[in-house]
């Protein structure tokens, strides 16, 4: 049995905090906010395996009120999560996403994104889509505010 998970977020750009995306570290001059290193891309990915799962989103497993998640790195609440899908005998198939950003310029370092991503996904290259888009100058996003990602995870279950 597979079943499908579907997941979105989006961090305000805040000048002159690190930028952490994909599990990445970005030369950039503005940084997303958020109480954890604010990596939306990541944070969307968590959303589509706990969504493959049934259960609640990321804000309901780890409260942004806990002060375990202050300044968290996104990547080991990843790591925690594929653990989770493991654990339910979950075996993640691919995933795909879009993050949606006028600035910095996402595709050149999706490759990098992928060697970050595999490995705690358990998946080769080939099994991660990350798509670059902008927001063509609209809205919050166009108006480089913030940063918005989706994300899809399929995830096959034996039975
Ligand atoms: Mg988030």
């Amino acid at each position: 049995m597979h079943k499908v998970g579907f997941g979105y977020d989006i961090h305000r750009l805040e000048a002159g905090r690190r930028l952490v995306l994909g599990g990445l570290d970005i030369a950039f001059e503005a940084g997303l906010a958020g109480h954890s290193d604010g990596d939306a891309l990541v944070h969307a990915v968590i959303d589509a395996l706990l969504g493959a799962l049934g259960e609640a989103d990321i804000g309901t497993r780890f409260p942004d009120t806990d002060p375990r998640y202050k300044d968290a790195r996104s990547l080991g609440l990843l790591e925690t999560v594929a653990g989770l899908v493991r654990s339910r005998g979950g075996e993640i198939v691919n995933i795909d996403t879009v993050v949606v950003a006028e600035e910095p310029r996402i595709g050149p370092r999706a490759a990098a994104m992928k060697a970050v991503l595999g490995p705690v996904l358990g998946l080769a290259p080939e099994a991660i889509g990350i798509k670059a888009k902008t927001n063509e100058g609209l809205g919050p996003v166009g108006e480089k505010r913030a940063i918005a990602c989706y994300a899809v995870a399929l995830v096959r279950f034996p039975g």
